[in-house]
């Protein structure tokens, strides 16, 4: 009996070092790891440049509060600025917290426009986190149940819907934002059409409302532009990341821009932990050698070997339904629920994970190399051929 709380449904396997793609367990059996912690380890495992940064930050300092000034966290929002065209980055430490920073702007927002009781629109099958607001934001019944009352404000809409926006629009006057993912992760790697992203900017100009985009599974690269918002070329008022932003080490960011800047004042909002020196040196180094070693461009050519390898193999199967994505974000969508595969892959040396019951979810690092997603497209492809019995 472990003391640790029972809220994961754990694998009985455990890792003690990893290098690359690749994973060791407490055994010695080796796994190429097509998850990277749900696209968590931007850079792999046991990166030799995070290595010595974060030993070295960790020898000089690794907390001080945000009572005084960061200069890792004035540099690091800097370079996010530029790389996204925001204009001002609060630092926090998980992808649920940059939501509630962005729930808490949209509504500060609106109050600031005489709206008493904002709302925001959020999408079916979207997922935002695990606090009672973000909860309430995600478009999930299994991650709210049993958790009742929700934080009100929220209004469901289906995902690439214009119109059903217009018409939340002519029925609700409280309306103050949108909060979209522009690729679902959780809720099986839907893309949000170029065309509806489009739609979606022009109308919340229209409307006054705030541009809302969770970018914490997306953002950082992995869809091989730093953000997932940037294949549409729209612009949007709040973005919030997490997850590939530290490489391992916990650090969210809430970035705005346009209408939402210079919103939060002294006392609006705050972190303890956030935005420390050792979470912002993380950071820091992640987009360093994103950018030197060309990792956003590894992360579009390795996406598209992946998906090409896959339909070549399994993608004339008629229980495969889809194989999609953008960069290094890939789902492929079967006829029925497959979470049997992830231990079968297991199994075989590959950690990949099932989302929304039938899709087969790849997050691979970004610094993958082609020989370990040859490795990947051929495990992947024994492992379903012989589950759909072929
Ligand atoms: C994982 C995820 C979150 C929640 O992040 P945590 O760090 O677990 O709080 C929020 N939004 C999206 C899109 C995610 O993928």
């Amino acid at each position: 009996m472990t003391h640790v709380m029972n809220t994961y449904a754990r694998q009985p396997v455990a890792f003690s070092h990893g290098e690359g793609s690749w994973l060791v367990d407490t055994e010695g059996k080796r796994y190429l790891d097509a998850l990277s912690g749900i696209a968590v380890n931007t850079l792999g495992h046991n990166h030799p440049d995070l290595v010595h940064a974060l030993s070295h930050q960790a020898s000089q300092l690794l907390h001080t509060s945000n009572l005084y000034r960061v200069p890792l966290q004035e540099a690091l929002a800097d370079k996010l600025a530029s790389l996204s065209g925001m204009d001002e980055v609060f630092f926090c430490n998980s992808g649920c917290e940059a939501n509630e920073a962005a729930i808490k702007l949209a509504r500060f927002y609106g109050h600031r426009q005489g709206v008493d009781n904002p709302s925001i629109i959020v999408m079916e099958h979207a997922f935002h986190g695990r606090t009672m607001a973000t909860l309430s934001a995600t478009g999930n019944r299994k991650t709210q149940a049993g958790f009742e009352p929700l934080v009100s404000g929220f209004v469901r809409v289906p995902y690439n819907d214009i119109e059903a926006i217009r018409q939340v629009a002519e029925h609700n006057k409280n309306v103050v934002a949108v909060l979209i993912e522009m690729i679902q992760g959780e809720g099986g790697i839907h893309l949000a059409d170029d065309q509806f992203q489009r739609d979606l900017r022009t109308f919340c100009d229209k409307k006054g409302w705030l541009l809302m985009t969770d970018e914490v599974q997306c953002g950082i690269g992995r869809t091989g532009k730093w953000f997932g918002f940037q294949h549409s070329g729209v612009r949007p008022d709040v973005v919030s990341l997490a997850k590939g932003l530290g490489s391992g080490v916990p650090v969210g960011a809430c970035m705005v821009g346009g209408r939402a800047a210079g919103l939060f004042g002294p006392g609006n909002h705050g972190s303890t932990f956030g935005g420390n020196p050792l979470a912002m040196r993380a950071a820091k180094t992640t987009i360093d050698v994103l950018e030197r070693d060309q990792l956003l461009e590894n992360a579009d050519k390795m996406g598209h070997a992946i998906r090409n390898g896959l339909r070549d193999r399994i993608g004339h199967f008629p229980e495969v339904v889809d194989i999609r994505g953008r960069g290094l974000m890939i789902g492929v969508e079967l006829d029925r629920p497959c979470g049997e595969l992830v231990g079968l892959a297991r199994d075989a040396g590959l950690l990949i994970n099932v989302t929304a019951d039938s899709v087969v979810r790849l997050l691979p690092s970004l610094n993958i190399t082609q020989a370990d997603v040859d490795t990947l497209v051929e495990r992947l492809t024994a492992v379903i051929t012989h589950y759909l019995g072929k």
